[in-house]
């Protein structure tokens, strides 16, 4: 292996689609979406809302669009929303679920683990019903794998003590589950047993499983057919998506190789352990290790052509579907004479 070739580990969405995909694109039967219907959205739509066990779906172009289009259906404007410290909707998402959706944020601590808000915390910050004058809060998101966490996983019990808490308090529940496929992997569960009592869940198909573009928006069939006008205010409606939504169909046939991923994220991170990095073990696949100096650290990686990113002060790794086992001992061996391990 040539020693300049490029090792891309910034994030899953860096993936591209390969040739079976994009047979699948340029052969899809595709119509109007916006007119009168696209077969192939309509068959993603269909079976996506089977595989998340929710009563429809509906096809957006982002993860982003997926999450705004949820807060705003859930809440009127000044409502408080709370989601977990470091929560996608919270830091990276330029602040939509307030601009757009109108949402006031009160972030979680993680007091139940990595990621994890505990049932208590929410119930306290739910609050209750006071004078005329005090805040409302009408919902909670909650954000399986939990990103700036480290891919962290909320299990099925967990999951379920927290909706509970928040439909005792009155909220409604929003489940971003932009990588709910990697934690239906990690747990070896469907990702149907991840999302019960979720209003609304988002989940993308463009991030581990390997599509260029798309996520999932699904709820009630009530709730999808409001979503779909906002999705056309948003400027999200898309003509012949069929082409996009067959890469999504491709995509949803690759669940099951996650595993690699894991795998590979437990590869580097046990290699980056060895060069004396503090690495925290990782659920998924995400890696992230604790370093003095970050700009340094990840300078020193571009110039050996590794490429990572920064993620809640830490050096951040993702492994997905473009690299291979091999490439992640490449990378290991690039990094050990890069100058930047703390063993070196
Ligand atoms: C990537 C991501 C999103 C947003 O998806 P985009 O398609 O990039 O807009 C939302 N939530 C989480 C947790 C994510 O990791």
């Amino acid at each position: 292996m040539s020693n300049d070739r490029l090792i891309d580990l910034r994030s899953d969405t860096v993936t591209k689609p390969d040739a079976a995909m994009r047979e699948a694109m340029a052969t899809a039967e595709v119509g109007d979406d916006v007119l009168d219907g696209d077969p192939t959205m309509r068959a993603l739509e269909e079976r996506a809302a089977q595989v998340l066990g929710m009563e429809a779906a509906l096809w957006v172009p982002s993860g982003c669009m997926g999450n705004t289009i949820a807060t705003a259906l859930h809440l009127q404007r000044g409502d408080r929303f709370l989601a977990p410290r470091a929560a996608h909707v919270l830091d990276n998402e330029l602040g939509a679920a307030a601009w757009l959706a109108g949402g006031m944020p009160e972030p979680l601590a993680w007091d139940a683990g990595p990621g994890r808000p505990s049932p208590a915390a929410v119930t306290a910050a739910a609050g209750t019903s006071g004078p005329y004058y005090r805040l409302r809060t009408r919902l909670l998101c909650l954000e399986n794998t939990h990103n700036a966490a480290g891919g962290a996983v909320t299990p099925p019990e967990e999951y379920a003590l927290l909706v509970a808490a928040a439909k005792e308090a009155g909220l409604k529940v929003h489940l971003d589950g932009a990588r709910i496929w990697n934690a239906a992997a990690a747990l070896a569960v469907k990702p149907a047993e991840l999302t019960a009592g979720a209003d609304s869940v988002q989940a993308c198909l463009s991030k581990g499983l390997g599509a260029p573009v798309g996520s999932l928006l699904a709820g009630s069939r009530e709730l999808i057919e409001e979503a779909r006008r906002l999705r056309k205010m948003l400027g999200g409606g898309v003509r012949q998506g069929g082409v996009l939504a067959a890469a999504g169909m491709v995509a949803l046939d690759r669940m099951d190789r996650l595993d690699e991923d894991h795998a590979a994220a437990k590869q580097l991170s046990a290699g980056l352990t060895d060069l004396g990095f503090t690495v925290r073990a990782p659920q998924t696949n995400i890696v992230l290790a604790q370093v003095p100096d970050l700009p340094f650290v990840l300078a020193r990686l571009r110039a050996s052509h590794v490429l990572a990113s920064s993620m809640d002060g830490c050096a951040r790794f993702v492994t997905h579907r473009d690299v291979s086992s091999t490439d992640i001992t490449e990378a290991l061996g690039r990094i050990a004479v890069s100058g930047c391990a703390p063993s070196s």
